[in-house]
Parts: structure tokens; sequence; C-alpha cells
């Protein structure tokens, strides 16, 4: 595969009319079951329909032969097989990389990112899918392209699952298959928390997907009622938390959340969640070259996370437009890492993927939003250096960091 990206034709203009029939995939098995019931059909209809989402090439209801045809046109007039309407796909790193572009049904763009890893020593190949949650974010944390957009709406369950299904036929198609969903796309995962729940379910469900909850991962930037509803699920997965910062001054800037919920009750909800679990958490950090990668901040985070049963993952920072910021240095991010280890918290540095398709989330639809105007982009850059400045002095403000551009 070629790193440029394959020639595909427009994306036709958005269609303004959301579909109201829910999405197949999103059913839970009691909903088919009882919706066969009504109509008098087997029971074993619900497993038909489970093959034929999930373990067929079937693109559309047409597809799918194991079912008659009156029944199939009973189902498409209640249900749509498929959420996904238009998807660009766009290859990088030599096609370890790949962006879905998703079209929904009222025209709302949504992205996915599909990840291979090669087998290495002792370890078996991976593809892990990063999937969006919601068309946009309220979070509006100043250095991610989808929080630049702002929040549009929340995704249905089988938006959420069908772009795991897209990645799936992808790769069933070369004989691969799924190894792991992180819900680290668009979106803020626990603002939508039902439809999110309900999808977990789904890839979890050894009727349906049957990814095991230690491979599936929900990326927070730290909502802790919904931190604690997935506590309390049971199960193991895994939770990453989007920390960025350890001192409140500074994470009130890069993550606008932290007013209403402060890093200290955050970190407390994850450590909680490791203690119920058994399962080490996740803490993103990502690094912005003089912003939150100075000892002071490194030294900050290794008080607060020493002794814990954590991970860190330093990423630098993706360029993303209209923002005043780029990545730090990998000599800086060494240096973070050794004072983080040095306190015996584990820590990776991770590169980022795909960095010339735009694979930050929210890059790609942030370009069809179009170009802000110049002035506005300025003010923004301005205010969100003298935002971080004030917190580099430790200065907690109580303006909040600007979010979109214009604002
Ligand atoms: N809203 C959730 C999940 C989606 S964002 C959250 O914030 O956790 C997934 C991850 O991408 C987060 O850790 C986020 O901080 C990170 N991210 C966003 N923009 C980025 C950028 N420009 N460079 C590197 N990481 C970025
Ligand atoms: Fe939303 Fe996560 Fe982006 Fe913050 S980093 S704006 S929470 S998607």
């Amino acid at each position: 595969m070629s790193d440029v990206p394959l020639a595909q034709p427009p994306l036709p203009g958005p269609i303004v009319v959301r579909d109201a029939r829910p999405g197949i995939s999103g059913l839970s098995p009691d909903r088919l079951q009882a919706w066969f019931q009504e109509r008098g059909e087997p029971a074993y209809r619900v497993r038909q329909v489970e093959d034929a989402v999930w373990r067929s090439s079937a693109s559309t209801m047409a597809d799918v032969a194991t079912l008659p045809a009156a029944l199939r046109d009973a189902l498409e007039g209640a249900v749509r097989f498929d959420t996904v309407g238009e998807t660009e796909l766009r290859f990088a790193d030599g096609g370890n990389t790949e962006k879905a572009l998703h079209r929904l049904s009222d025209g709302a763009l949504v992205e996915s990112v599909l990840m291979h890893y090669p087998a290495g020593v002792g370890r078996r190949e991976r593809h892990t899918l990063c999937i969006s949650s919601q068309a946009g974010c309220a979070v509006g944390c100043p250095f991610c392209a989808t929080g630049e957009l702002g929040f549009t709406r929340d995704l249905e369950t089988a938006e959420i699952v069908d772009q795991v299904r897209h990645a799936a036929r992808r790769l069933a198609a070369d004989g691969r298959h799924l190894t792991n969903v992180v819900y680290m796309g668009m979106g803020e995962p626990l603002l939508n928390l039902d439809r999110v729940l309900e999808s977990i379910e789904a890839l979890n469900d050894p009727a349906r997907l049957g990814l095991g909850a230690r491979h599936i991962t929900v990326s927070t930037s730290g909502v802790v009622p919904g931190m604690r509803r997935l506590t309390a699920l049971g199960p193991q997965f895994t939770l990453a938390v989007s920390l960025h910062a350890a001192r409140d001054a500074l994470r009130d800037v890069l993550v606008p959340l932290n007013r209403r919920w402060p890093v200290a009750e955050v970190v407390a909800a994850a450590i909680d969640h490791a203690a119920a679990t058994g399962r080490r958490v996740s803490y993103e950090v990502t690094l912005i070259d003089g912003v939150n990668d100075t000892d002071l901040d490194a030294t900050a985070m290794a008080e607060l996370l020493r002794g814990q049963r954590a991970h860190v993952n330093l990423i630098p920072m993706n360029p993303v437009a209209h923002t005043p910021w780029r990545a730090s240095p990998m000599d800086r991010i060494e240096t973070f890492a050794g004072l983080l280890r040095s306190a015996g918290v584990q820590t990776t540095i991770r590169r980022n993927r795909g960095q010339e398709i735009g694979a930050a989330c929210g890059q790609l639809a942030a370009e069809r939003a179009g170009e802000p105007p110049v002035a506005a982009v300025d003010r923004r850059r301005r205010l969100l250096i003298d935002a971080s400045l004030a917190a580099l002095r430790g200065e907690r403000s109580d303006e909040p960091s600007p979010v979109g551009v214009g604002d």
C-alpha cells in the first residue's frame, strides 16, 4: 500500500434528514428477540441476524441470503443494516495506519483509525481500531482538532459499533481480525455514556464481536461520575485517563473539564477503578513544547502517581492548526520520562501515527469545516499563549480557555 491517499471520488453533499430507523447492530439480543416474537418468527432468527451482522461479508440487508425475502423486507423497513454511509479511506505509515472518514445519515462526519502492529518477539500481530463516540466534542481541549470543532451530537449505539464492523470487514477480506478497540476518536465517551456502554456490550458479547474486555479501552478527559459507572460494570475494561498535566492551574487550560472535576478527583476515581478491576490505568500525556513538559510538571506528575497501578504514555503533540503550540522535542520527552521512571512510575514514549494524513482525530473533519478568519486564529493563539504562561507561573485563572476559533 502506498502512503499517497487513495484516489477517491469526493463525498457527496450532506443528506440533511436523519434516518429515524435504528441501526441493527445497536439493538440488544432481547430487543431483536421481542421483534421476531411479535411476528411469530422462531428464536433462531436472532442468531441468524447476529451472524449476518458480525460474521458475514453482507453490506446490505439484501445480501443476507439466510433470511427469507419477506423478512428481509420487513427488517429493512424497521432498521438500517449499516448506519455508516460513505467512507473515505486514507493510508499512511507504509499502510500501517488507515484513517476512515465516515459520513452518517444526517451528514455528520466522524473518524476512525485502524492501526496495524506487526508481530514482535513473543508478541502476536495486533490490529487496533480507534473509534469515535460523538460528532465533535463539548470538552474543548485547545490542542485537539475535535475540541476546536465544538459539539455536534452524540452518536447512536449502532453508529459507534458500525465503525468497528467496517474495519472488521476490511480486515477479514485480508484474512486478519481486529484485536483491540480504543475509544480514543472524536468525542468524550463518558459524556455519551449510555450509548457507549451499549456499544461496549455489543463488542464484548461472544455472540456478537466477542472482543475480550481487556482488549477494549475507554479514554476519558476525566468525567468522574462516568468513570465510576464504568468501574461498577465489573469486567476488566481498560481505562485511559487523558491527564496532560498534574497541576490544576495548567490542567484547567489544557482540559477545561478540570474546573468541574479537578485532577485529584479524577486520579482518585482512576485508583478506585484499578483497585476494583485489578487493571492498571493508563494515563495519556500529550507533550507540548514549553507548555506541560517542564521538570516542574514531570515532578508534579511523579508525585501524583507514585506508588499507583499506573502506566503513563507520553505522546508528542500532533500538530494541529490554530494552536500556537508544537510537539516537545524528543530529548525533553526523554527527560520527562526519566523523572517519572525515577519515581517508580511505569512510562512509555509513544510515537504518533499517521501525521501526514491528519490522524489526530478530528483533523479531517476540521479540514472539511473550512478555514476560519486569520484575525480570529491570531486571537485564539494569543489567548492560549497568555493562559499557558499564567499556568506556568502557577496562576489559576477564572477565565475559561478559548475553545473554538472566535470564542
Ligand atoms: N475525549 C477522550 C477520548 C478522545 S481523545 C479523551 O480526551 O480522552 C483521545 C486522545 O487523543 C486523548 O488522550 C487526547 O488528549 C489525545 N489528543 C487530542 N489531540 C491531540 C493532539 N493534537 N496530539 C496528540 N494527542 C491528542
Ligand atoms: Fe474532547 Fe478528548 Fe478532544 Fe478533549 S481531547 S476535546 S475531551 S476529544
